[in-house]
């Protein structure tokens, strides 16, 4: 008999790459989905694995939805990926966010612990911990020094997550993942924000674009390496956590840099701190400037995480790095935005 997978949150950019994933390794595949108005199976399409997966409704904040699905279905393997995931919002929504990304987690395990059966359980734990960071690159024994109301919610998740493997000897881990990105990413995010606006830019879809903190650095690696990673978490033998990153760090400016390559512009940074813009050497026109309101009121500056411990024991590297990864997410929003 095949091994039933629940992939909470197979709406966002990891629950597709991780729903393909395990589909191709033969699972069946449950998909936790909140109901919306909007087209939130477009990743699911991409990936062609729309009509594969059994959605069922799901709210994480709505203990009587976790319990019945547990109860629908025999479930080997619980991938808990939902959240809500934008460090930005969690500033303006701090209360929901603490109740859906850090209580949330603990709904799932309260239930699953409940069981007459005991499914393995994997947490989406964040590099945003580490926060404003005591010591780099971030190691499992790094202390966590969270300075957002995201992070703060993700640290109660993954002790909470601890506590669960060590109080009831449950098969519960967390993977602190360090950003990760592909062209499923959501566009609110850095990363994709950039690659969309370039890509409006050049189709006349937008005069200019407005970003944050330029120097903000990070460990950036591909969502599809990293449900890889978090797969092969559950199948160890031993319940333990693991770092998934690349162990390189780079800079929005660094990808920006980078990205404007692959629309064919030319172009100059000229200012200072928020004053700073980037002008296209043909006729100085402004692309890229920065707005203070994109700031977070808290900033955390560098991360770069340690994978010695992951690389050993999951036998696991990233297999796409930085330039291939801002190609990648550039040349699909190219092909997306420009044919519009
Ligand atoms: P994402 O694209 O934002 O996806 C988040 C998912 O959670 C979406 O499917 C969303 O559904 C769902 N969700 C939000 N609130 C919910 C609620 N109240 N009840 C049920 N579902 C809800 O995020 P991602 O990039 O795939 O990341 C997956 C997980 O890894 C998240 O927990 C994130 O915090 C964590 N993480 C991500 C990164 C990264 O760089 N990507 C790094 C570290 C940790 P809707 O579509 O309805 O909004």
């Amino acid at each position: 008999m095949n091994k039933i997978a629940l992939i909470t949150g197979i709406s966002g950019q990891d629950g597709a790459y991780l729903g393909k994933l395990l589909l191709d390794k033969g699972y069946t595949v449950i998909g936790a989905d909140r109901r919306s108005a909007r087209d939130d199976k477009w990743r699911l399409r991409n990936l062609g694995i729309e009509n594969r997966i059994i959605i069922e409704d799901f709210e994480l904040s709505e203990i009587s939805q976790i319990i019945r699905i547990f109860n629908k279905y025999k479930i080997s393997e619980v991938y808990n990926l939902a959240a809500q995931s934008f460090v930005g919002s969690s500033f303006v929504n701090p209360i929901s966010t603490s109740d859906v990304t850090g209580i949330g987690v603990l709904r799932i395990l309260e239930v699953i612990r409940n069981l007459k059966y005991k499914p393995k359980f994997y947490q989406a734990s964040s590099s945003e911990m580490f926060g404003a960071v005591l010591e780099s690159p971030q190691k499992m024994t790094t202390p966590f020094n969270p300075v957002s109301p995201y992070a703060i919610a993700k640290l109660f998740a993954h002790y909470t997550t601890i506590n669960y493997r060590k109080a009831y000897d449950m098969f519960a881990v967390s993977g602190i993942c360090f950003n990760h990105e592909s062209p499923l990413r959501g566009e609110d995010f850095i990363t994709r924000k950039i690659t969309t606006g370039l890509s409006k830019i050049k189709a006349g879809l937008l005069d200019c674009l407005e970003v944050g903190n330029i120097d903000a650095k990070r460990d950036w690696g591909f969502a599809g390496d990293y449900v890889n990673a978090m797969w092969l978490m559950l199948q160890q033998k031993k319940a333990r956590d693991y770092i998934i990153a690349t162990g390189k760090t780079y800079t929005v400016r660094q990808f920006i840099n980078e990205a404007v390559k692959h629309f064919g512009f030319n172009t100059y940074w000229v200012g200072k701190n928020e004053n700073e813009k980037l002008k296209l050497k043909k006729n100085n026109k402004v692309i890229i400037k920065i707005n203070k309101k994109f700031y977070r009121p808290n900033e955390v500056n560098k991360l770069l995480g340690d994978t010695s411990l992951t690389e050993k024991h999951l036998k696991w590297k990233p297999t796409v790095e930085f330039k291939s990864l801002v190609q990648m997410m550039s040349l699909s929003d190219l092909k997306i935005f420009n044919k519009l």
